[in-house]
């Protein structure tokens, strides 16, 4: 299967039209449908049922501290500058990994692992080489596996990151979100620029082999003009992947939010045109779209993965390996499987007593059906490539494809008319208008979503 890669075309007008709340799709269905009703022992038999399928694995690790709070963030985190508070998460988290991994058959390949949070760098040198050890230990990691960490660049130094490369993270992930000291101030983020590029030089000579930097639009104080200059020192930065987030403003969900000034928020107008003149300077500077919010150079993975059609969505965005099914490991993470998804606890009182009682520390789940399959191969194949043939849905799935979304081809009739998709016999393809609108295209296969949509943010 080939797929070209994407361009994109920025229609202000179909935007403004089409532009509604829609979830993300880094899973389908998505996270807002786990349920209590799954238990620890409907996980337990999920497990053994992706044993028996011999699929290689993804792993991933949360660790939730960070020492200052970022206004903007939504994550679930704990700040503070108490480091004694990691030791016990730590305990609980090697018994996690020793009790699962006991359920899992180990020798399947693990291609990718990733750590995230929070900070995973809030962690000292030893801390980080106890989970690594027990993570190698436990599994079989690939040698070509891709591991990567994300790590706040303020509380960093060139040995720490020069000793995560020789452990053997190769990929690494920092966030810079506006270099303007402005809106660094107002987001509770100070970062200088010179820090930014220290910490980019050490990456460089330590030789990661893909870095990615985060970028966020719709900030206090920003304007078109402040943040052209924080995306052209991005490009300056040179990293191999760019992600530009949208900030969506919901402090009665994220109290942090609280603290940033309502009235210094670029208008919604001033926010499209940032955004279009983000994705022109990426675009005209050898960054692809890839889709969503996400940009690469054409000889990163990222792209790579798109052109061969093995490019997938999963928790943690847009990911290379499509064929792993993913475990995580710590308070919050979520585990990914062929037919079942499963939440770790997020408060870690309730995290650390599950795993004291030696119980797989879930709080919810979801049990997909046949159909939730069918619908998730869909979505994510209009998420991943702007394009789906329909016949490869129908071997694989011994379906009609026209009859079994007659619905739903017929809802496609009005976006097809405004120029966002083509509709053939045997494809339905996104057009570079609709790229940047993609999820509320996918959202139409989404049977879980149509009446609850105030739970998700815009695409723009
Ligand atoms: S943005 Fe990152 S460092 Fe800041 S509070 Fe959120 S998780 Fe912590």
């Amino acid at each position: 299967m080939v797929y070209l890669l994407p361009g994109v075309k920025f229609d202000l007008d179909m935007i403004q039209k089409y532009d509604a709340p829609a979830p993300r799709y880094t899973s389908y269905p998505p996270a807002t449908e786990l349920s209590e009703a799954f238990t620890a022992t409907d996980f337990q038999a999920a497990i053994a049922a992706s044993n028996q399928r011999k699929t290689p694995l993804s792993l991933y690790f949360h660790i939730p501290f960070c020492q200052s709070a970022c206004y903007f963030c939504g994550c679930n985190t704990v700040i503070s500058n108490n480091k004694n508070i990691a030791k016990p998460y730590l305990e609980h988290l090697v018994k996690e990994i020793e009790h699962t991994a006991a359920f899992i058959d180990t020798d399947r390949p693990v291609l990718q692992i990733h750590w995230g949070g929070g900070t995973p760098n809030y962690l000292e040198r030893d801390q980080v080489e106890l989970l690594w050890n027990n993570i190698t230990k436990r599994f079989t990691i690939d040698p070509q596996a891709e591991i990567s960490i994300e790590i706040n660049p303020r509380y960093v130094d060139r040995n720490y990151i020069l000793f995560l490369r020789k452990l053997g993270f190769n990929r690494i992930s920092f966030g810079i979100q506006d270099f303007n000291r402005q809106v660094q101030v107002a987001v509770n983020r100070v970062q200088p620029e010179e820090m930014l590029f220290d910490v980019m030089s050490w990456i460089k000579e330590a030789q990661f082999e893909s870095v990615n930097v985060d970028l966020i639009y719709g900030l206090p104080y920003q304007t078109r003009q402040t943040f052209r200059e924080t995306v052209q020192k991005t490009i300056e930065l040179n990293p191999d992947r760019i992600v530009v987030f949208n900030f969506a403003y919901v402090p009665w969900l994220k109290p942090a939010q609280k603290n940033i000034p309502q009235d210094a928020l670029p208008a919604p107008q001033e926010k499209l045109e940032i955004l279009k003149m983000t994705i022109e300077e990426l675009t005209n500077n050898q960054y692809l779209f890839i889709g969503m919010d996400h940009f690469a150079k054409s000889n990163d993975e990222l792209a790579i993965a798109q052109l061969n059609g093995t490019l997938k969505r999963n928790f943690q965005g847009y990911t290379t390996h499509a064929e792993t099914e993913l475990f995580g490991f710590g308070s919050t993470s979520i585990s990914m499987l062929e037919d079942a998804y499963a939440q770790n606890h997020k408060q870690l009182k309730d995290y650390y007593q599950a795993v004291t009682l030696g119980i797989l520390p879930i709080t919810k789940g979801i049990k997909l059906t046949q159909n939730d399959i069918i619908r998730r191969e869909v979505i994510m194949c209009i998420m991943s490539h702007f394009q789906l043939h329909k016949q490869e849905i129908e071997a694989k799935y011994h379906i009609s494809f026209d009859d079994y979304f007659s619905h739903e081809l017929e809802m496609l009739k009005p976006l097809e008319a405004d120029g966002l998709v083509s509709l053939s016999t045997n494809h339905i393809k996104i057009t570079d208008i609709g790229r940047l609108l993609v999820r509320n295209i996918a959202v139409i296969f989404d049977t879980h979503i149509r009446t609850q949509e105030k739970q998700f943010s815009r695409a723009i």
